[in-house]
């Protein structure tokens, strides 16, 4: 296929806002996509070249970037800057020098998906020596064949910023429309094709391997996709309670278990090899050498796949830490083993879905629990099961939520006895109890400009608290998200006329905003002058009737962080 079919979709994908029109236009590029091709067009559509689980990345920095347009298109590496930064995209920069290209090429070749696809998958392989050089080969050579439209989106993908608009309903509504739906069909019919697809994606996590299957296999293809070990499955997740009293009434007797602050895991084991994935489909393997070592002793199956939390453990009290200290083991590349001895896990594991050949996401959660005890030795400390609770006595569970937030876990999640593994969040399966945030009303300080479609848009902002003392405001956190675009423009109108100092693309502000800040939690931080740092801060509205002065007090922030009673 030309790649000049796929650059015109995504022009047209970025014109139209509807879901709909959306689908419609993937669904069209679809059913004129070879099967061969599919998996590449449907990776490519969503702006990668291979699928999120393996974690590959093109890692072609903005700086390398202009580099290979200056060299595909004779403009100067400055000229590009300039280009890049009137426009805040690098694609429209790469365009529009392509169409005054200054070097007549003799090597331009015909730009196909294939040609495409080919060099962008080889980007993430070319290491050492000369690294450099053959990257910024591989990606002239394809700029140097692209029409001017072309080269924005080949640009674009490269940077993984080609935000076209695809959102993986849109995709998987495609995949329905394009080769599954008949017209006169119903709506449950669709209803059901639609969980076909949904299906297969949560097994096989490849949306282009899944389109494939729908073109050749159908519906029947979709629903037989086997659970592939060393790839990862999707999960089901918790919806938030109203509170343990309304769960009980609703269902009865339920299982409570700890909601243990750390990473969730899925453990794939077959024969003696293990893969261990986040839940953001990451592979973990190389950075948990314990882990492995637990699951190839402590599972007791020649094939499973079981998932649970891992748990940071303090090495000389034994007593558990935060996730925030897990984390630095989770990207962790080198001195793993000096890791290992440093912060410690404890495995929790509270599910089963898959053994020896078989899928269990039907069976009842109580009946995969039994599964699991079966299956699991537990190895005292290190990897055991999830502390559980069955009960239809509000008191006794409210006494072990207790125990989870004194034993400084986020909470406890009830569970359905009879619910089946369903994928995502869904009413009626999981259920969580956290301790309710308050709030809190801080001022910007400092922001951070956008990039690529949002480079019009002031982004990000540094938020801090009030010394009532001396008058300062320490930044206790960064915050990104909760805005609608609508939000992001008033507030960067707002921001602008109180900008006092421009570095690259961030500013610091005048103190003056106040604005409501939501969050998940507050933690202990040396990364902000504050002490503090808030996990997960999301906008919730400006406080235009507050000043400055009003703004919530280090104290307050601290005493916040101490009520949650669950850090040491
Ligand atoms: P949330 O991120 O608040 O939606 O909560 C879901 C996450 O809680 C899961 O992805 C797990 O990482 C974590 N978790 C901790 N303990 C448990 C448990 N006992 N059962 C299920 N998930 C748990």
């Amino acid at each position: 296929m030309d790649y000049t079919i796929l650059a015109d979709t995504y022009e047209e994908l970025e014109s139209v806002s509807a879901k709909l029109k959306k689908t419609d236009i993937l669904a069209e590029l679809l059913r004129k996509t070879s099967v061969d091709e599919l998996p590449k067009v449907v990776l490519l559509i969503q702006g990668i070249v291979f699928p999120k689980f393996t974690g590959l990345e093109l890692g072609i920095a903005t700086q390398m970037m202009i580099k290979a347009i200056s060299k595909a298109t004779g403009f100067k590496p400055r000229d590009v800057e300039d280009k890049f930064k009137e426009t805040g995209d690098l694609g429209l920069a790469a365009e529009e020098c392509i169409k005054s290209k200054k070097q007549v090429t003799l090597l331009k070749k015909k730009l196909t998906v294939d040609f495409v696809f080919k060099n962008l998958q080889q980007l993430a392989f070319v290491t050492g020596e000369g690294s450099q050089e053959r990257k910024l080969n591989l990606i002239a050579e394809l700029l140097v064949s692209s029409k001017p439209k072309e080269a924005r989106y080949v640009v674009r993908a490269i940077l993984g910023e080609l935000r076209v608009g695809v959102a993986e309903g849109i995709i998987r509504d495609a995949i329905v429309n394009a080769f599954l739906f008949k017209d006169g069909m119903s709506k449950e019919e669709k209803a059901k094709l639609t969980e076909a697809v949904d299906y297969a994606w949560n097994i096989v996590s490849d949306f282009g391997e899944v389109a494939k299957i729908a073109s050749e296999k159908g519906v029947e293809g979709l629903r037989k996709v086997k659970v592939q070990l060393g790839r990862p499955i999707q999960v089901m997740l918790g919806e938030k309670a109203e509170s343990i009293e309304q769960v009980i009434k609703d269902f009865g007797k339920i299982a409570a278990e700890y909601k243990y602050d750390g990473a969730r895991i899925q453990c794939q084991k077959q024969g003696d090899k293990v893969w261990l994935f986040t839940r953001r489909e990451e592979d973990v393997t190389k950075q948990f050498p314990e882990l492995v070592e637990f699951c190839r002793k402590g599972l007791k199956a020649s094939e499973c796949i079981v998932e649970g939390e891992a748990l940071a453990i303090n090495p000389k009290t034994g007593s558990p830490l935060p996730f925030q200290i897990l984390s630095q083991r989770i990207h962790r590349k080198y001195d793993i083993e000096k890791m290992v001895k440093e912060i410690p896990i404890q495995m929790h594991l509270f599910d089963i879905v898959y053994l020896e050949g078989k899928t269990l996401f039907d069976k009842p959660f109580k009946e995969r629990r039994k599964i699991l005890e079966k299956i699991v030795k537990v190895i005292q400390g290190k990897f055991g099961l999830a502390k559980q609770l069955v009960t239809d006595d509000v008191k006794a569970v409210e006494k072990f939520y207790k125990e989870a937030l004194d034993a400084k876990q986020e909470g406890i999640f009830l569970k359905v006895l009879d619910s089946k593994y369903v994928f995502g969040r869904h009413v009626g399966g999981w259920m969580k109890i956290k301790p309710i945030m308050e709030t809190l009303d801080l001022v910007i300080v400092g922001a951070t400009w956008g990039e690529g479609a949002r480079a019009k848009w002031i982004t990000s902002y540094v938020l801090a608290c009030r010394d009532p003392d001396t008058g300062k405001f320490l930044p206790c956190g960064m915050m990104s998200t909760g805005l609608t675009e609508a939000e992001y423009g008033s507030m960067t109108e707002t921001l602008k006329p109180l900008i006092v100092e421009e570095k690259g693309k961030n500013v610091k502000v005048k103190p003056k905003i106040v604005i409501e800040v939501a969050y998940q939690e507050i933690q202990k931080s040396p990364n902000y002058e504050s002490g503090f740092a808030l996990r997960f801060p999301r906008f919730q509205k400006i406080r235009f009737e507050k000043g400055p002065e009003d703004a919530d007090t280090i104290q307050r922030v601290e005493e916040l962080f101490k009520s949650q009673g669950i850090r040491g």
